[in-house]
């Protein structure tokens, strides 16, 4: 898409610092880190949701970032890894490209998902939540 910065990155456009690339993937560096060493791992196609990314891309995406994960861990010396991935506006994308992003962690990192855990009013509640969902999953 000609609007698009990660397009413009995956087609040199723009520059950026590349970790890896394959005729599916492109995995770089994020220009605003919320750890050194976070990198971000797109496909090529443009894709605003990855629910629209072909099977085989998706699992490349997994597959590269949980490879650059491992990687990150041995580089930077640190014990493990977060993958996250906004899907909409109201998740946190921000840019409008399906990106896995991959965060290095670090226990003194002092850096906290701001996760909550709150609690379904009955059994039933969630049970009929859970039909729900089952009802419109479709491969
Ligand atoms: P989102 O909030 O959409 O999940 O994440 C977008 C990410 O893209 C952010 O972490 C941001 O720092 C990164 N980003 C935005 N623009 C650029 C850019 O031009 N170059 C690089 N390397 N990263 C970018
Ligand atoms: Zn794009």
């Amino acid at each position: 898409m000609s609007d698009c910065i990660f397009c413009k990155i995956v087609n040199g456009e723009i520059p950026s610092t590349k970790i890896y690339e394959d005729e599916l993937v492109f995995a770089f560096m994020d220009i605003s880190p919320i750890n050194p060493g976070h990198v971000l791992v797109i496909p090529k196609e443009h894709h605003v949701s990855c629910a629209s990314i072909p099977e085989e891309t998706a699992g490349r995406i997994f597959h590269i970032a949980s490879r650059v994960g491992v990687a990150c861990k041995r580089a930077l010396d640190i014990p493990g890894f977060n993958l996250h991935l906004a899907d909409g506006s109201c998740a946190g994308q921000v840019v409008m490209h399906a990106h896995l992003h991959v965060v290095p962690r670090d226990p003194e990192d002092g850096f906290r998902w701001n996760w909550r855990q709150t609690k379904y009013a009955s059994d039933a509640e969630r049970e009929s939540i859970a039909s729900g969902i089952k009802e419109k999953f479709k491969l």
